[in-house]
């Protein structure tokens, strides 16, 4: 079996994630053979260090011992049941260790089964309970600037990233948008807790205008990952925090991306020690493993559910697959790793090291920014460093560094012109290096005419 048997076969038949089809004349799809590590292998035996955690789900490496054996256990056991009137170990487990880890004050899971599905059960969540305790004017969803949180259409209307939004704009309900604090935008020598601390005064505004009808502000903490990996300061998250209590409007984290360890503390939030009222994790949950997503949320939110049949303020929403035995192993699996070895700890050291191997970018030509929030490491590439001016989006100078960097086996996906380092825990310092010099290279090409 090769690559190309496979990649035509799929190609006869499939149609890809975020992929325009016609691509795939230029270049063939990777059929993946197998997994250890931070490495992938095809079909033909080449190699590729997966250093954006096959879309940032991948927390512990592919084929990880603990997470196998734990779903090895939980395939002899249980694989699914139906999740309305009965429950399982696992999913038990699972929740009372999310209430445990989460910021304090979330004391209730709710699962679902991916990212979007996971923002959908938050918005509807909050406009419910305002609906519930006589609030029914509250309707509205303020978003920010450059925001994504998935592509089902709630969703997507709440996020901000023209390229996937645009497109199905007439089908989408309507939200506020505020302009974010997103620090590439900062002036020169202006710090990056100054930047979004000035940028929090359009939030204050927007909320004092609308409040009445504002269910929830919706945010991506720290860092925009979908939205080019732009980021700011947890003082923002302070002053927001502090500003929906005061006009009585809920807070929902998306901490699909940067939960479980990417911004240096387990979730984001903890940067700045707040507790949103709902916060949606997914991705890194399983470690990378299967779909399944939470929504964690308060007492005083499910209280206001919770009530007589008859008065009808059940939240009646549902998923086939919700809290499916196999995902929430691996979820627990997920967190037994995190709590018996110092992940945090350890990350903190790799963070550093991807820093140094990093830091020539900063002096490159065609490099605007090197910008860091644990282990996420963007690298903005442009065509004019001094004022900026990014490349054309279509001369497609990403998809250059992506196509070098497949050839060197490294598996980088590049924003737009954004090339991001988000690797597994498990990567080695070397590894690091080897993502870096190969970044280099493949941008050195790039750049090129
Ligand atoms: C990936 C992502 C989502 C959507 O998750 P899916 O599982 O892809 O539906 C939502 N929000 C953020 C911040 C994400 O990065």
């Amino acid at each position: 079996m090769t690559n190309q048997s496979f990649s035509d076969r799929d190609l006869a038949v499939l149609w890809h994630p975020c992929t325009q089809m016609k691509d795939h004349e230029a270049f063939p799809v990777i059929p993946i053979k197998k997994g250890r590590g931070v490495w992938l292998e095809d079909f033909e035996g080449n190699q590729y260090l997966d250093a954006i955690s096959s879309w940032w789900v991948n927390l512990f490496g592919h084929a990880n011992p603990v997470i196998n054996a734990a779903l090895k256990d939980q395939l002899d056991t249980l694989e699914h049941v139906i999740f309305a009137g009965f429950t399982h170990e696992s999913a038990v487990r699972l929740a009372e260790k999310l209430v445990e880890i989460t910021p304090v004050g979330l004391s209730r899971c709710f699962y679902a089964d991916n990212g979007s599905s996971a923002v959908e059960v938050a918005l509807k969540m909050s406009f419910h309970y305002w609906r519930n305790i006589g609030q029914a004017s509250k309707t509205k969803f303020i978003t920010l600037e450059n925001s994504y949180h998935g592509e089902t259409l709630g969703a997507l209307a709440v996020g901000n990233v023209a390229l996937y939004k645009e497109t199905y704009g007439p089908l989408l309900m309507d939200v506020i948008t505020v302009p974010g604090p997103d620090c590439y935008n900062r002036e020169p020598g202006e710090s990056w807790a100054d930047y979004s601390t000035r940028r929090f005064t359009l939030m204050e505004r927007a909320l004092q205008q609308h409040a009445e009808s504002i269910c929830a502000v919706i945010i991506e903490p720290l860092v925009q990952c979908a939205g080019n990996m732009r980021m700011y300061d947890p003082v923002y998250l302070h002053k927001l925090r502090d500003a929906c209590d005061k006009y009585n409007v809920h807070l929902i984290a998306d901490e699909i991306a940067v939960g479980f360890g990417r911004t240096g503390t387990l979730f984001a939030c903890e940067h700045a020690a707040i507790t949103p009222d709902f916060m949606c994790l997914s991705k890194g949950l399983t470690g990378g493993y299967l779909a399944l997503s939470a929504v964690l949320t308060t007492d005083q939110v499910y209280r206001a559910f919770y009530a007589d049949y008859q008065n009808m303020t059940a939240f009646l929403h549902s998923h086939s697959y919700t809290g499916n035995a196999l995902a929430c192993r691996a979820g627990l699996a997920t967190i037994e790793i995190f709590q018996q070895q110092d992940i945090i700890g350890n990350n903190k050291k790799l963070a550093e090291a991807m820093a140094k191997a990093a830091a020539r970018f900063n002096e490159h030509p065609h490099v605007a920014e090197v910008r860091q929030t644990g282990m996420i490491l963007a690298i903005e590439m442009v065509k004019n460093k001094h004022t900026r001016e990014p490349y054309p989006w279509q001369e497609r100078r990403g998809l250059k560094v992506y196509q070098y960097a497949l050839s060197k086996g490294v598996l980088l996906r590049p924003l737009g012109n954004v090339i991001y380092f988000m690797p597994p825990y498990v990567v080695t310092e070397e590894e690091l290096w080897l993502i870096a010099d190969v970044a280099w290279e493949g941008i050195q090409r790039a750049v090129k005419d």
